[in-house]
């Protein structure tokens, strides 16, 4: 892996790629996402008051959820498409190549481009979840999923201490609690060729993802159908060929079940011998 030949965008041209057109729609997305959720809120409110047992488990339900879906996305921004492709070029593969050729540039960015990207993606879902009808099963879902959004919302919040120097002392407290993406665990993303552990709201389910072969197994069958070579705009074609073709992650050592005998005590096979339908 170390010989890679890893070729990289231009950082100054993808800095310049942030027009004030994509500015713009990250302050609309962030208003949309703000009126949303508040709305969504309203919506579960009385249920949480309700049920709080149930919404405390639809939270934890929608962080995990978040977690996946950061992976999901990144995966698929690092992997597939190129900058120049309209609106969504721009807009969410851009950020992620440039993130990969300079990781600091990302404490470098304001609230509005740290999270206008992330409002927009979870906007749609969150105005699903409103209009969902009463019920404890769709409370259940309405609920999940304003955690899910929030989870997202911090998201790149999260990324971006993770990538600090100094974070604040709170947020170091939850890194450390791996409440929020800690900073050694995401450094594994960063080490060349980019292509594993792309889950960044905790990062629970990266090693998971990893064994499992989740995204390289999604990756062969993307390249099979489309023949499109993974993450060739990200490290260059040479590179993406030879981490196509690297051989899966070893399986992990599941632990042995040791079966331990079980000494009967001596009157046992009296009791044991009763049917159940007798009575004492
Ligand atoms: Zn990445
Ligand atoms: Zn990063």
């Amino acid at each position: 892996m170390k010989d890679l030949e890893i070729r990289q965008r231009d950082c100054r041209a993808l800095r310049e790629g942030y027009s004030r057109a994509v500015r713009n729609f990250e302050i609309a997305s962030i208003g949309g996402y703000a009126l949303v959720m508040a709305w969504l809120l309203s919506k579960i409110a009385p249920g949480i008051a309700e049920n709080p047992f149930l919404a405390l488990a639809a939270f934890m339900v929608g962080l995990i959820a978040a977690d996946f879906g950061s992976g999901f996305v990144h995966w698929m921004a690092d992997t597939w498409g190129t900058p120049e492709w309209p609106i969504i070029g721009k807009a969410l593969i851009r950020p992620f190549r440039e993130h990969h050729v300079d990781q600091k540039e990302i404490t470098r960015h304001d609230f509005i481009e740290t999270n206008g990207n992330n409002c927009f993606i979870s906007t749609p879902s969150a105005a699903i979840a409103a209009l969902l009808p009463d019920g404890t099963v769709w409370f259940f879902l309405a609920a999940m999923t304003f955690a899910m959004c929030l989870a997202i919302f911090g998201t790149n919040q999260f990324h971006k201490w993770a990538h600090m120097d100094t974070p604040p002392r709170y947020a170091r407290v939850l890194q450390r609690a791996s409440l929020i993406l800690p900073p050694d665990h995401h450094a594994v993303h960063h080490t060349a060729p980019y292509a594993k552990y792309y889950c960044i709201t905790v990062g629970w389910l990266n090693e998971g993802l990893f064994r499992l072969r989740f995204f390289q197994t999604l990756e062969k069958i993307i390249a099979h159908f489309t023949g499109l070579i993974p993450r060739e705009d990200d490290i260059g074609k040479r590179a993406a060929l030879v981490v196509a073709e690297q051989p899966p992650p070893p399986l992990p050592d599941l632990p042995k079940m040791v079966l331990t005998s079980i000494e009967l005590p001596l009157d046992l096979p009296e009791v044991a011998g009763r049917s159940m339908a007798e009575p004492d």
